[in-house]
C-alpha cells in the first residue's frame, strides 16, 4: 500500500472500498460461490479465472487479511490457516516429502518441537535440531543432499532466544534451500525477517496479530520479488513440486505460472485442497480487526514489558530475569540488530525460593490471569513446571531450559503501574 508507514498500513491496507461499498470488509460466511456457466467455473479449475469458488481454497474475507499481512511483512503473497500449528505443518509439507530432511533450531515452541520430533519423522521427514548458538562447523555438518529447508523462531517461545537470521539465511542459501522463520512474537511491527534474508515467514496469528485471545489462526507469507535478495529460486533442481509440471492442474509449473507467489499458490492449491485447515471467515474478520491496532498495541506491550523487566531485575524476590531488551541479557546484541524497536511483551523470570515460592506467587496474582496463552492484550502468566511441563522432573526441566522456579509473563497493555502493583503484592505473598 504505497509508501505509507507500517502503523498506517496496519489500519488501512488489504481492503480498499470503492464508492458506496462497506467501510470495513464484510464477513462472507458462504462455503461456496455461484456461477452462470460451466465454462466460467471450469476456468477457475484451470487456474485461468479470477474469483472464488470454495471457501476451503479461498474466501473474500480471508483474502483481505492475507493482502494486509503480506503488505505488513513486505511479502508477495500470504495464506491464512486455521491455526498457527497448521501454518507450521503446511509450510514444511509444501517443500518436503518422505525421504527429505530439514534443519531446525531447537529453540522452538513446544507444539512445533513435537511436530518436528514426532509427527514429521512418522511421515518419513527427518529433522536435525541445532542450538541457535552452534558453531559454524556444526551448522555446516547438519546439511544433507536431502535437506529442503532451514527453520527457526525469530524470538523463541518460551525461551526468548533471538535468531541470528542473517547467519542461518546465508547457510540455507549456500545449500540452495530457503529459510523459514516463525515471526509470531516480534510481529512485522518489531521485525520483518524478509529484510534479513528469510524466504518464508509464518505466524500463529492467535497471538499478537489477533491480540485479544479471540480467534485461533495462522498465516504463511512468501517473500516478494523484488525483496533485497530477490524471490527464492525454486527452479534450482531441489523443488520438483514447484519447478515441474503438475498433473493435478493440467501440467501447470507453479514457479512459472505464479512467479513471486509460487510457494503460496502451491500451498493453497495442493495442501489446502487436500488437507483443508482453512480459517472460518468470521475468524478472518476478527483477525482483520486485531491487525488494525497491531502497531499501537506492540508499542505499549514493549514499553510495559521493558518497565516490568527492569523492575523485576531490581526485586530481591526475583533470582533471574530473561528479556532480550535488557542490557544484561546475553541476547541483547542480537536484539539490537534485529529487534531495535523492542523485544516484544514476553518476559520470563525466576521466583526466589524455587518451585513452591513460584506457585505461591502465581496463586496470589489478581490482575494477571493464569492461562496457557501469551501475546494477549491482558497480562497473562504461566508456571511451566506445574502446567505445560508438569510431566518432567526437576532434572529433565533443567535440560529443557525450563527451571522449576520459572514464570513466563506475557505483559499486557493495561496501565503499567497496575501490572507492577499486582506483581509486587504477589511476590510479597510468595515470601512466606
Ligand atoms: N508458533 C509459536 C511461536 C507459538 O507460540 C505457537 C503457539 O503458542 C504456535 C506457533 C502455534 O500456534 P497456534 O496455537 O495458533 O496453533
Amino acid at each position: 500500500m504505497g509508501n505509507y508507514r507500517i502503523d498506517t498500513r496496519c489500519v488501512q491496507s488489504g481492503y480498499d472500498p470503492k464508492n458506496g461499498e462497506p467501510r470495513v470488509p464484510s464477513i462472507v460466511q458462504s462455503t461456496t460461490f455461484r456461477y452462470d456457466s460451466c465454462d466460467e467455473m471450469g476456468r477457475m479449475f484451470d487456474l485461468e479465472g479470477d474469483g472464488f469458488f470454495y471457501t476451503r481454497i479461498a474466501n473474500p474475507t480471508a483474502s483481505h487479511v492475507e493482502a494486509k499481512i503480506a503488505d505488513l511483512e513486505g511479502g508477495g503473497a500470504a495464506m491464512l490457516t486455521a491455526s498457527g500449528q497448521a501454518a507450521v505443518l503446511l509450510a514444511v509439507l509444501n517443500l518436503c516429502k518422505a525421504g527429505d530432511h530439514i534443519v531446525s533450531t531447537s529453540a522452538l515452541y513446544g507444539g512445533t518441537y513435537n511436530t518436528f520430533s514426532r509427527t514429521l519423522p512418522s511421515m518419513g521427514i527427518e529433522v536435525t535440531f541445532l542450538d541457535v548458538g552452534c558453531s559454524d562447523e556444526a551448522l555446516e555438518a547438519a546439511f544433507r543432499d536431502s535437506t529442503k529447508l532451514v527453520y527457526g523462531e525469530m524470538l523463541s517461545n518460551p525461551t526468548l532466544v533471538v535468531l541470528d537470521i542473517g547467519r542461518f539465511a546465508d547457510a540455507a542459501h549456500a545449500h540452495g534451500v530457503p529459510l523459514i522463520v516463525d515471526n509470531t512474537f516480534p510481529t512485522p511491527i518489531l521485525c520483518q525477517p524478509f529484510r534479513f534474508g528469510a524466504d518464508i515467514v509464518l505466524h500463529s496469528t492467535s497471538k499478537y496479530m489477533d491480540g485479544h485471545a479471540r480467534a485461533l489462526g495462522g498465516v504463511i507469507v512468501e517473500k516478494a520479488d523484488p525483496s533485497p535478495a530477490g524471490a527464492f529460486h525454486w527452479k534450482n533442481g531441489k523443488f520438483p513440486g514447484l519447478s515441474e509440471p503438475d498433473d493435478s492442474y493440467h501440467g501447470v509449473v507453479f514457479a512459472d505460472h505464479f512467479k513471486d507467489s509460487a510457494y503460496i499458490a502451491k500451498a493453497r492449491l495442493h495442501l489446502m485442497r487436500d488437507l483443508g485447515p482453512s480459517p472460518a471467515p468470521f475468524n478472518a474478520f476478527l483477525l482483520h480487526m486485531g491487525l488494525e491496532t497491531l502497531a499501537l498495541r506492540m508499542e505499549r506491550h514493549v514499553s510495559n514489558a521493558t518497565r516490568v523487566a527492569n523492575w523485576l531485575e531490581r526485586s530481591p524476590d526475583v533470582s533471574w530475569v530473561n528479556y532480550p531488551g535488557l542490557a544484561s541479557s546475553p541476547q541483547h546484541a542480537l536484539a539490537l540488530r534485529y529487534l531495535p524497536d523492542g523485544a516484544s511483551g514476553v518476559v520470563s523470570f525466576g521466583v526466589a525460593g524455587g518451585r513452591d515460592a513460584a506457585i505461591r506467587f502465581m496463586d496470589a496474582l489478581r490482575l494477571a490471569g493464569i492461562v496457557t496463552h501469551v501475546a494477549d492484550a491482558r497480562t497473562s502468566v504461566i508456571h511451566p513446571a506445574s502446567t505445560t511441563h508438569r510431566q518432567l522432573d526437576d532434572e529433565a526441566l533443567a535440560l529443557t531450559g525450563v527451571g522449576a522456579d520459572m514464570i513466563r509473563l506475557s505483559v499486557g497493555i493495561e496501565h503499567p503501574d497496575d501490572i507492577l502493583e499486582d506483581l509486587s503484592q504477589a511476590l510479597i505473598a510468595a515470601r512466606i
